[in-house]
């Protein structure tokens, strides 16, 4: 759970929430409080300005009544008023009956005699819950009236300030934790709605795919790049298992047919003649079974692209020419006309041994697809970027069924299965033109011939 993204996220957002409430409620209270100390100590100013001007005015017995009446008015314990001699000793006071002793600051009193004109102080009675605000001030000459307030409504309004902030505080550090929780868990579903069908994907549920809600997301084109890849893979995997099937296969029939003729030869003893026979026969389908092999080592190099090539300044004009030349005489025996329409040259650069390879898997197709007095086009066209090449024939054609597969190692249509090939030729010549960066493609229609297209940069 720690380790989770959900969970970090709620920290994240309890974190946040926690701190900037408290730095707002820091703030607010030191703003708060100050003001309250500066507002307290304004009225003791005041009320140091009363008694003195009454002093002067009235003398020393109205200030005391006033004093009386005023620490009477204010309530029980919140104010009270002492005239002090300079010494500090007690002249006249308030009622300070219900008040637990009060000292006279020594050095506050020093303080005043070098010339401030009043001094504050703070103190904690001994017996009283709150503390007290203290204002010594001159009242006149060689007296000083010390005036006591109580901080009881200030210190029980911060405590409420301080309470209510311990609630807020609580309440959104809550909130925050609950938002964040909510948030991460919004957040990761799709995450892990990918990850779910990935762990059953794994234990063997090949078919399963994420829950798209088409919200266009970033975590769901995550769930649509998951489910596109995982399409892909279903069919590369479908495609490797036909490969390996089919390799299987193919391998097979040779050896039955090397295991076959071993049996035969051993089943009773023969003359020279016979076995030179059975192993010349062993030899032509180890020979069948070699060029399989080396089909599909050749493809696997040309798929690793250009990087394998032998590149020099080839010319594809005279590739076509030599291959025409060397198919001529089979075909000229099964009864087909072979027609080019070539250039004089072509020049690309390439690998020349491959090129060819690719030029003579096309024309051994055309030549075993098309049945007697068919025709054979080959043609050559080309430009500054481009070498096309056009092989076509008028033979059997492909059915659209068959054409998107041509191409795949070991395909063959039905039909071509009892030619011999391996259905190797299509997928190296293809691999071939792929690797110079060119491609070949076909068109096709049963009874109406093909037309294969190289085209290379
Ligand atoms: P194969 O060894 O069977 O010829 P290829 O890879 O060369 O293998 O070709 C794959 C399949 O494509 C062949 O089995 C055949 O059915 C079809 N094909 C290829 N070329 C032609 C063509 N010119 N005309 C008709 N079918 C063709």
């Amino acid at each position: 759970m720690p380790r989770t993204l959900t969970f970090r996220l709620t920290l994240w957002y309890g974190s946040i929430f926690a701190i900037s409430t408290f730095s707002t409620f820091l703030l607010i209270y030191f703003v708060l409080s100050s003001g309250i100390k500066r507002r307290t100590d304004q009225s003791l100013i005041n009320e140091l300005k009363e008694f003195s001007s009454l002093m002067a005015l009235k003398g020393m017995e109205a200030t005391k009544t006033q004093m009386d009446l005023d620490a009477e008015s204010e309530g029980v314990n919140k104010i009270f008023f002492r005239v002090l001699s300079s010494e500090g000793s007690e002249i006249a006071s308030s009622n300070l009956s219900s008040w637990p002793p009060v000292r006279v600051g020594k050095a506050v009193i020093k303080g005043l005699k070098r010339g401030s004109s009043h001094v504050f102080e703070t103190l904690s009675l001994p017996g009283y819950s709150y503390k007290v605000r203290i204002i010594y001030g001159h009242i006149g000459p060689g007296k000083i009236v010390q005036i006591g307030r109580s901080l009881e409504d200030d210190e029980r309004f911060i405590k409420m300030v301080r309470q209510l902030f311990g609630l807020t505080m609580s309440v959104m550090l809550l909130l925050g934790v609950l938002i964040g929780w909510f948030m991460g868990k919004r957040a990761m579903q799709g995450v892990e709605n990918v990850t779910n069908t990935a762990l059953k994907i794994s234990e063997g549920a090949l078919d399963q795919r994420a829950y798209v809600r088409a919200r266009g997301d970033e975590v769901e084109r995550l769930a649509t790049a998951f489910n596109k890849m995982l399409d892909r893979i279903h069919v590369l995997i479908i495609e490797m298992r036909e490969i390996t099937d089919n390799i299987a296969h193919d391998l097979k029939t040779p050896l039955t047919r090397i295991r076959g003729l071993v049996e035969m030869g051993l089943k009773r003893s023969r003359c020279f003649e016979e076995y030179e026979g059975i192993a010349n026969q062993t030899m032509e389908e180890c020979d069948r079974l070699m060029r399989i092999i080396n089909t599909m080592l050749d493809i696997s190099e040309a798929d690793a692209g250009a990087a394998k090539l032998d590149r020099e300044e080839v010319d594809m004009a005279e590739i076509v020419r030599d291959a025409c030349d060397l198919i001529l005489p089979i075909a000229e025996a099964k009864g087909l006309r072979v027609t080019t329409d070539l250039p004089d040259h072509a020049f690309l650069r390439g690998d020349l041994k491959k090129l060819q390879r690719m030029v003579i898997n096309l024309l051994d197709n055309a030549l075993k697809y098309t049945p007697p007095e068919g025709t054979i086009r080959l043609s050559i066209e080309r430009n500054q970027e481009k070498v096309v090449i056009t092989i076509s024939d008028s033979g059997i054609g492909i059915s659209p069924n068959d054409l998107p597969r041509i191409f795949d190692r070991f395909y063959q249509c039905d039909q071509s299965r009892s030619k011999g090939g391996a259905g190797l030729g299509l997928s190296l010549a293809r691999a071939i033109a792929r690797a110079h960066g060119g491609d070949i493609t076909v068109m096709s229609a049963p009874d109406e011939g093909s037309q294969f297209t190289v085209t290379l940069p």
